[in-house]
């Protein structure tokens, strides 16, 4: 594929999504997985920048135990994770596939596992751990930044 042919298919695929976002319906499966992988995801990069605002230090993706935690404040000994309203299914966004549900059900429940499976492995550590939705990290993570200070200020 051309350099030129492969910016005009993301340049498409952005006004796609821009057009969504614009009549707020929710992604389709196949741009939600072309999403997948992205490490600096909006969400996520939205709450970095209120905490620096805020001066306060962290560290992204780093690990932890073995384990990859989005965002440490190393002072706080606090790790927090940003999660995605799809892929582990928020009460308010979480949508259930219509098409090779099984699949995905299973996968939701193993991502909701390993998530239990990591915190209690953090906190036995050491560790405070606040696991976030995707959509609590959206217009100035008002609710995001409230949970995280709470959490600095406690002795
Ligand atoms: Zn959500």
């Amino acid at each position: 594929m051309r350099p030129q042919s492969r910016t005009n298919t993301r340049l498409l695929k952005w006004r796609c999504t821009l057009k969504r976002m614009a009549k707020n319906r929710p992604l389709s499966r196949s741009e939600i997985m072309s999403r997948v992988g992205q490490r600096d995801t909006g969400p996520e990069l939205a709450l970095r920048r209120v905490l620096w605002r805020q001066g306060l230090r962290y560290r992204k993706n780093y690990r932890i135990e073995g384990i990859k935690v989005d965002i440490v404040i190393l002072s706080a000994r606090l790790a927090i994770f940003v999660d995605g309203c799809y892929w582990h299914q928020c009460p308010i966004h979480g949508t259930r596939p219509s098409s090779n549900a099984a699949f995905w059900i299973d996968k939701f429940r193993t991502n909701k596992a390993r998530d239990e499976r990591q915190g209690k492995r953090l906190k036995a550590a050491g560790w405070s751990v606040l696991r976030l939705w995707e959509h609590e990290c959206r217009r100035g993570c008002d609710s995001a930044l409230h949970a995280i200070m709470e959490l600095i200020r406690r002795p």
